[in-house]
């Protein structure tokens, strides 16, 4: 094969200037959507669902995900999610990543984790990759940003989850920063449901809270929630998007460090389409 590849230093503007930095949840299934605790066996037998959790301490924590029953992904993987992004491969393969979003309306559950705007009819958002069509499920948030661009977090990231017909599963994650107000992402984080509570986003284009410039940057990696399960393809939108600040800190009130922190390349690439 005679292609090249270039390698592209990746520069960023720094994106959290005026907003508090504080953090994917990248479910299976519909029916899976909500599901955020692993069952751990007790010694009589008994089935006692563990919560998983954010911060830096305790059994809940990030670091002891791989501890908790059906989980070890998240400590023995080798392919994980998310990751500081800090170069990228340019390649001549094209990654042919094509989106055919329209309006659609979504019910909204905040699982305790994070809110999830859940698609009610997945067929009618898809994407397509090499060829490979994968329909939109779902979009959540975190908060600050998972990916790092450059060592550097975002105060907001969007993941787009995403699955074919056979399984797999593509997520597109949108990064924003403090700038102009987004009209669109407004109408989100007006239904930013608490724990309990149900809403719905009626006839919502996701278009409206995507970048128009679709560089992305795609590698193979995982779930960021338990139980990490590899084989997600990542297509992460090089261009941030601007928010409010009165925008972003909804998002921040929410949810405030419900990241994963960034997870070792282990020799991947990641690829600028
Ligand atoms: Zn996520």
């Amino acid at each position: 094969m005679s292609y090249s590849n270039t390698r592209t230093a990746l520069f960023f503007g720094l994106a959290c200037s005026a907003i508090a930095l504080t953090a994917c949840q990248a479910p299976m299934s519909p029916s899976t959507l909500t599901h955020n605790t692993a069952k751990i066996t007790k010694a009589k037998g008994e089935h006692k669902k563990a919560h998983w959790g954010y911060g830096e301490h305790g059994t809940v924590a990030p670091a002891n995900w791989g501890s908790l029953q059906g989980n070890a992904t998240c400590k023995t993987g080798k392919a994980q999610s998310p990751i500081n992004i800090t170069e990228a491969t340019k390649s001549i393969m094209p990654l042919n990543f094509k989106k055919s979003y329209h309006a659609e309306n979504f019910t909204v559950k905040n699982n305790g984790h994070t809110v999830v705007f859940n698609a009610t009819n997945p067929a009618s958002n898809k994407i397509s990759v090499h060829g490979k069509t994968f329909e939109l499920l779902q979009f959540h948030f975190h908060s600050p940003s998972e990916h790092m661009i450059m060592n550097q977090h975002y105060p907001l990231e969007i993941h787009f989850v995403h699955k074919s017909k056979d399984g797999q599963l593509a997520v597109v994650g949108v990064l924003y920063k403090s700038g102009a107000n987004n009209t669109g992402l407004a109408k989100v984080a007006d239904k930013l449901v608490k724990k309990g509570q149900d809403a719905t986003l009626a006839g919502f284009d996701v278009n409206s809270i995507m970048p128009k410039d679709q560089k992305t940057l795609a590698y193979s990696g995982s779930l960021t929630t338990p139980p990490c399960s590899e084989n997600v393809q990542w297509l992460l939108q090089k261009t941030p998007v601007t928010a409010s600040k009165g925008e972003l800190i909804k998002f921040i009130n929410s949810y405030k460090g419900n990241n994963r922190p960034v997870q070792p390349i282990n020799g991947r690439t990641v690829s600028l389409n």
